[in-house]
């Protein structure tokens, strides 16, 4: 794309508006940064440095409705005002990971979901770097794609794709793109109709030919479904944690078996990851490495030492006999779904927060069978207590993670676990929630 003498406005300074503006830049884009809000000072230090033009806390209309292109921030939706005006206008809003690809040929390989993401992401990048290729990793978490096309040269990136970033994406292509799962978030993005959110996931297959892989979920009736309707021509590589999969992957007996190339095969003991959430994401993250070819020793060893990253299922200490697992990043009811389903003893269970519309009735069996104390962490619980009174008989509030936890201290016994998986967003009581989640950790570390 020439760039020459052409306008591009980057709306939002974060990492993926910076990185757009490096990119741009380089490829000769007359380039200007618009930011409704404050912008991080070493970000405003890197766009002073590179020389383009920028403003913060204000959004000076006629510099950017005189735009030729426009990149896109994901945070800001489709109804903030300049969005509506350039729209009218008829002009081209993209996606900073969209802009990137038009100046890379590497590899992609694209993950997307409503859970499960960013530790799929994160399995891959780690088995793909172990195995000595030249590997980024961009999207919603490392550093910006647009930065890296510029400034490194890697062969392959592995990109954690949110469906806000598909959706201002027209012309790129995922070499392989993997689909984990497709549950009921965020609709209030999608005018509540959940066909727009699933439509905006499979944009994750745009593009896509015969020479591409789509690795999906067959368990996931959403995406069976949506699949049988579209005449995909790419080549369809299921995962299933139910049923045997003969072109693709699955468990038998606590056996992952990747049935791509050569059979793969790895005890689910061996796994680091565990729980039946994380089989997918390892299923998935397997056939992604065997595409590529990378040798089933390798990818043996980076399943065994993989390290999740935090917040998701994370052990955090073992306090007189008593485990506590911090799952913050539980910020709905299927995650939470997973993190319940995989305790094996008793649970103490810390719950709330901010309600995206949550259904508590999904979780009312495994609560049932595991649940033996809740402890609501929100500032509004009445949802959470009418839910589940009849089920469990002790529910006690607290206002903020040191109670929470002393709580749990008190109402879990040895060889019991204290979980904080909060089905809910945690901006009530909390920044956000890795704020959540350091603060339970600080306050087990101090009991
Ligand atoms: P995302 O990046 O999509 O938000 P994460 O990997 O950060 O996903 O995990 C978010 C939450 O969902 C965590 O609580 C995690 O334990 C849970 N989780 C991880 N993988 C899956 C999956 N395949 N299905 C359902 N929940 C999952």
């Amino acid at each position: 794309m020439e760039g020459r003498n052409k306008k591009i406005v980057i709306l939002g300074a974060g990492e993926s508006g910076v990185g757009a503006a490096v990119l741009g830049h380089k490829t000769g884009w007359n380039v200007f940064v618009s930011d409704f809000g404050k912008i991080k000072p070493s970000f405003q230090e890197e766009l002073q440095q590179l020389g383009v033009e920028w403003e913060q806390e204000q959004h000076t209309e006629e510099k950017i409705l005189a735009a030729d292109l426009v990149i896109k921030s994901p945070g800001i939706p489709d109804k903030a005002p300049i969005i509506k005006k350039l729209k009218e206008k008829g002009t081209k809003i993209i996606s900073e990971i969209e802009f990137a690809g038009y100046y890379t040929n590497a590899k992609m390989i694209c993950i997307t979901g409503s859970n499960g993401k960013t530790t799929t992401t994160m399995l891959t990048y780690h088995t793909f770097k172990k195995a000595g290729l030249n590997v980024g990793l961009a999207g919603n978490i490392g550093r910006s794609l647009a930065k890296q096309v510029a400034e490194e040269n890697h062969e392959y990136y592995i990109l954690e794709l949110s469906s806000f970033q598909l959706d201002d994406m027209f012309e790129f292509k995922a070499d392989v793109a993997i689909l984990l799962n497709i549950t009921p978030d965020h609709l209030d993005r999608y005018d509540y109709q959940m066909q727009n959110y699933v439509n905006s996931k499979f944009r994750i297959t745009q593009n896509q030919t015969s020479a591409d892989y789509f690795i999906y979920n067959a368990d996931d009736p959403v995406i069976t479904e949506e699949i049988s309707r579209r005449k995909l021509s790419v080549n369809l590589v299921p995962f299933s944690i139910k049923t045997e999969q003969p072109q693709g992957a699955y468990l038998e007996e606590e056996q992952l078996i990747i049935n791509i190339k050569e059979q793969f095969t790895m005890s689910i003991h061996d796994l680091a990851l565990k729980g039946k959430h994380n089989a997918q994401n390892s299923l998935a993250s397997g056939l992604a490495s065997r595409i590529v070819d990378i040798r089933k020793e390798t990818i043996r060893e980076s399943f065994s030492d993989f390290v999740n990253v935090e917040h998701r299922l994370e052990f955090v200490a073992k306090v007189h006999g008593i485990e506590f697992i911090n799952d913050s990043k539980a910020t709905n009811v299927n995650s939470t779904w997973f993190a319940l389903e995989s305790m094996d003893k008793p649970t103490v269970w810390i719950v709330g927060g901010v309600d995206k519309g949550n259904n508590y009735d999904e979780l009312l069996d495994l609560v049932k069978a595991k649940v033996k104390a809740i402890i609501c962490l929100g500032t509004e619980n009445q949802k959470i207590i009418d839910s589940f009174k009849g089920v469990v008989e002790t529910i006690v509030e607290a206002k903020s993670a040191v109670e929470a936890v002393g709580f749990g201290y008190r109402l879990a016994k040895k060889d019991e676990a204290v979980l904080l998986s909060p089905a809910c967003a945690s901006f009530d009581l909390f920044e956000n929630y890795e704020d959540r989640g350091n603060q339970f950790k600080a306050a087990v570390r101090s009991l």
